[in-house]
């Protein structure tokens, strides 16, 4: 059992190693993302309040994040390992995570960077759709599913966020630089980060991520 954070830009194939990997490690896969859209989806307060930070791009702010997290890893699904997708995006974030890890008694075995260049993260991100349902991610050229518009898992509604159009890309590659890698020199401190290539499909870099987390 592992306590994993995936980290890299928005586009780097995050939600789709995550699937794979809590499957392969028998842990709950938490994404932040996915928790804010059914929020909004269902017009919770908490998504009333997320809402038009998604949809130009911004980060929510801190404190909703860090509660919402905060609540999720205290499940008894989590007590045994857990891969955090989306989460931390700030500096603020990571400390508010290693000090509620370490108030369980526990700490962060692996932070995974998923490394893809800029020109390579624009395309797939305005070439990429999401069910509506249950989240599993495709590409319009390299992964659509086997009938356009219909989710292969599920039989949902095969969409393009609203946070993936051109504009708002750009806005979250920004929010990215500005806020969210500084935390690979903050995981490089703590030595536990590890530096995986997201390119050359999604299974060698499964496989990339497995050899390098072991067992
Ligand atoms: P994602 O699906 O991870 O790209 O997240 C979609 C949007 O949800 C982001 O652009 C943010 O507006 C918000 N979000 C998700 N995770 C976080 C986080 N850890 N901190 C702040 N905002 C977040």
């Amino acid at each position: 059992m592992f306590r994993l954070v995936l980290l890299g830009p928005p586009g780097a194939g995050k939600g789709t190693q995550a699937v794979k990997i809590a499957e392969k490690y028998n842990i709950p896969h938490i994404s932040t993302g996915d928790i804010f859209r059914k929020n909004v989806k269902e017009g919770t307060p908490l998504g009333k309040k997320a809402k038009e930070f998604m949809d130009s791009g911004a980060l929510v702010p801190d404190e909703l994040v860090v509660a919402l997290v905060e609540d999720r890893l205290k499940a008894p699904d989590c007590q045994d390992g857990f891969l955090l997708d989306g989460f931390p995006r700030t500096i603020y974030q990571a400390e508010a995570l290693d000090e509620c890890l370490s108030k369980m008694g526990s700490k962060l075995d692996y932070v995974i960077n998923l490394c893809v260049d800029e020109d390579e993260l624009l395309d797939r991100m305005i070439g990429r759709r999401v069910c509506r349902q249950c989240g599993t991610p495709y590409h319009v050229t390299n992964m659509p599913p086997k009938v356009e518009g219909v989710c292969d898992s599920c039989g949902g509604e095969v969409y393009q966020r609203a946070d993936d159009t051109e504009e708002t890309v750009k806005n979250r590659f920004k929010v990215y630089q500005d806020q969210t890698s500084p935390l690979i020199s903050y995981y490089e401190e703590s030595g536990n980060i590890l530096h995986i290539e997201g390119v050359g499909g999604p299974a060698a870099v499964f496989e990339a991520i497995v050899s390098a987390v072991g067992a």
